[in-house]
């Protein structure tokens, strides 16, 4: 591929990791909704689910029977990308799902030419019919997730209001900070997302005022309340605005798309950060 193919047009689609190498932070969760927040107001979106565990997919309704081609033969260039987008219960939203097959994908890619750029490649076919493309990151910094930052323009960060979330961090913008010198220097950190907040728990407020005062800007205004909705949407297999439109969890996750976009328009002015 030559250097001037990685230029993106102004109106290609925008690609966002969301990434955290913690467990249980909101990855998934704001993958979905996130999406589907941005589906709804009629963007083109397709979720890339890259984490064995398939949350993404069960998420999005996705059945076992149909996930048997998604992302792994995605990065092994089994299949082209455009084969592999299925539709989900939501309109404008597409999902590439991730089979079990996954699991052994961060090993067989070690002995891949051009293992970290896998993922990059594979996605070219879809950047041009869409507004946005997200990857949903397995909770490690492996290959995996290396292939959706050295892929991404921007990182999606959820942060859980909990002890230690701020260390956890500290080791992804590092991660960030590398791959940005090695791989992909026009990657940006494209927000971080405070997840699970809960306003009668001060320890959420004090994890939050942290965030704030340690990474400034890079923390988006909108925080993600924890709301039981959103996990119950979960397992029903639909984004939580249309499980419960009038939920907290469904508000907060279109307020966020809103202010995604917005953020998106001022850092494409203002150059890699
Ligand atoms: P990750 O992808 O980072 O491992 P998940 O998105 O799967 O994390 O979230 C972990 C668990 O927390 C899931 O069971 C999910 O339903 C739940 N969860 C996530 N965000 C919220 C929230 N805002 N309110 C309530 N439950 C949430
Ligand atoms: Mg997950």
């Amino acid at each position: 591929m030559s250097e001037s193919s990685h230029k993106r047009k102004p109106n290609s689609a925008i690609i966002l990791a969301v990434a955290n190498q913690k467990g249980g932070v909101g990855k998934t969760t704001t993958a979905i909704n996130l999406a589907a927040a941005l589906a709804q107001d009629g963007a083109r979106v397709v979720l890339v689910d890259l984490d064995p565990q398939g949350n993404a997919s069960t998420g999005l309704g996705v059945d076992y029977n149909s996930r048997k081609l998604g992302s792994y033969a995605l990065l092994m260039g089994e299949r082209d990308a455009s084969s592999l987008v299925q539709n989900s219960s939501i309109d404008n939203l597409q999902v590439i799902s991730a089979s079990t097959e996954l699991v052994g994908a961060e090993i067989e890619l070690i002995g891949v030419d051009d293992r970290e750029k896998r993922l990059k490649t594979a996605l070219e076919p879809l950047v041009d019919d869409n507004d946005y493309i997200l990857i949903d990151c397995p909770p490690s910094l492996g290959l995996l997730t290396l292939n959706a930052l050295v892929a991404a323009d921007g990182v999606i960060a959820p942060l859980q209001c909990e002890f230690f979330a701020l260390e956890g961090l500290s080791h992804l913008t590092r991660t960030v900070d590398h791959i940005r010198r090695q791989f992909n220097p026009a990657l940006q950190t494209t927000g971080i997302v405070l997840t699970m907040y809960d306003r009668r728990n001060n320890l959420s407020e004090l994890v939050a005022a942290d965030a704030r005062s340690f990474f400034g800007d890079a923390v988006m205004e909108t925080v993600i309340p924890r709301n039981i909705r959103i996990s119950e949407a979960q397992s029903h297999g639909t984004p939580v605005m249309t499980y419960d439109p009038r939920s907290s969890g469904a508000a907060s996750y279109l307020a966020l798309a809103t202010e995604l976009r917005s953020r998106l328009k001022t850092q494409k002015n203002r150059g890699p950060a």
